[in-house]
């Protein structure tokens, strides 16, 4: 059977979009670093008969029949997680990331209570108590942040921890480019009294491979997305340690009917199906060796870009992500790299960086990552050709500036990207680009 052979049938409009975003996976660089691609074993269960159940409930405890299949599958992911992570329980059902840490947040605090996470713009999460998401709002939130080498700032988190008795302590980020302090961050809550949460969505592959320390002896609970480094459908988990349950036996309960019937409906039956197998995929030897290659290629792709002069926040990874510090160049000046990059046929997203110049909109700095082109199969050397080109498509375009009247900001990026389009060096580095991906065959199995 040919892939989307019905859909090209049924329904020509949405088949010319997937048929070009195949196209583009494959003729692009991929660098966005909470991107991946999946198995083809989970594109088949994401597109199975699993997405036509209603399940509410838990295995064994349905509330509609017909769900002795989706108990096999729900219980094979939840055994799997617990078995891969080391945890007592693991609730497999989140839709994705942001409802399972709103899902923890309305099993351990009330309205108003107190919350610690890193700040957004220092690498945190939305959900760890930023401004515009309901963490932010219903709960009194009181960010830690990074200190000006880019390091978590420990002394500081745990000051503000004695002073304001948070109920929960988030340690994760979503741009943070070295190995998060467990330990340090399982004194602090100790000391306080408070939940500490470890939200592991852009590293839990790197756990699962030992490339990065685990927080399972140090957190009460684990939230991790599982489409990131773990290479699975867009999905989540929520865990309970040993710890947790110690510190509080109902603890699993709890957070199992947090999402349902608190939070969700019936859950995602392929998704979980596909969790299920991206997992016993994550326990073979094999992902050990993704996860090192990962690390490796983040490492090999940080020294080319730091040997062609351009500078890395931190001074360099741990992990699958680099910050790059674009100050240097102006404030603000993501945008026409994010661009230009884009143009070149390599994605990543611009990002803020610590102490940002600018604004989260316009910032200016570029968060990017190796878990989707080691996923293709690229390796060190291959990274030094990324450096090299990445450096080339930058110094192409350092001359932009953002305007600092707002005003004028639409119609200077409507005229660089006009000029991008001419820009022979972007030409010639797409040209590399599309010469490199040649050499890698993403989705042998998808004729399209
Ligand atoms: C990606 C991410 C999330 C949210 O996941 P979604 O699936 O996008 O809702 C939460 N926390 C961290 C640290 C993340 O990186």
């Amino acid at each position: 059977m040919d892939w989307f052979e019905n859909i090209k049938k049924s329904d020509p409009e949405v088949f010319d979009a997937i048929k070009n975003e195949v196209a583009r996976q494959r003729n692009g660089l991929e660098m966005i670093p909470s991107e991946n691609f999946t198995s083809i074993s989970v594109l088949e269960a994401l597109g199975s008969v699993m997405t036509n159940k209603y399940s509410e409930g838990y295995a064994g405890k349905r509330y509609y029949g017909g769900n002795e299949y989706v108990d096999v599958i729900e219980r094979l992911a939840v055994e799997r997680a617990k078995k891969l992570f080391a945890v007592p329980h693991a609730n497999v059902q989140p839709y994705s990331g942001s409802p399972a840490n709103l899902a923890v947040y309305l099993a351990l605090c009330k309205p108003g209570d107190t919350i610690m996470g890193l700040n957004l713009t220092d690498g945190g999460h939305l959900t760890h108590g930023w401004k515009t998401s309901v963490s932010g709002q219903i709960f009194k939130s009181v960010p830690y942040h990074v200190k000006k080498d880019g390091y978590i700032d420990i002394d500081e988190a745990r000051k503000l921890a004695q002073e304001s008795k948070p109920k929960l302590i988030w340690i994760g980020a979503t741009a943070y480019t070295r190995e998060l302090p467990f330990e340090d961050f399982a004194q602090i809550a100790n000391d306080v009294g408070a939940y500490l949460v470890a939200d592991i969505s852009h590293i839990s592959g790197l756990i699962v491979s030992g490339v990065h320390k685990s927080p399972a002896k140090h957190a009460h609970l684990i939230t991790t997305t599982t489409h990131k480094t773990l290479r699975g459908p867009r999905g989540a988990m929520i865990m309970v340690t040993d710890k947790g349950v110690e510190k509080d036996p109902a603890l699993p309960g709890k957070i199992d009917s947090t999402i349902f019937p608190g939070l969700q409906g019936g859950p995602h039956d392929s998704a979980v199906a596909g969790i299920a197998i991206a997992l016993l995929e994550a326990s073979k030897p094999s992902f050990r060796e993704y996860g090192v290659q990962i690390v490796n290629n983040s490492k090999a792709l940080a020294a080319e870009l730091m040997r062609n002069g351009i500078t890395l926040v931190t001074g360099g990874t741990d992990n699958h992500m680099l910050l790059i510090d674009l100050t240097g160049f102006g404030k603000g000046t993501g945008v026409f790299v994010q661009d230009a990059l884009g143009k070149a046929g390599i994605t990543v997203n611009k990002n803020t960086i610590p102490n940002e110049p600018s604004s989260p909109f316009y910032p200016s700095g570029i968060r990017l990552g190796t878990p989707a082109l080691t996923t293709m199969g690229m390796k060190e050397d291959d990274m030094k050709k990324v450096g090299a080109m990445i450096a080339r498509v930058i110094n192409d375009v350092k001359g932009y500036q953002l305007p600092e009247s707002k005003e004028e900001r639409a119609a200077y990026l409507e005229k660089f990207r006009r000029e991008l389009d001419e820009r022979q060096e972007i030409k010639d580095v797409r040209k590399e680009v599309l010469d490199l991906c040649s050499n890698f065959t993403l989705y042998p199995q998808i004729k399209i």
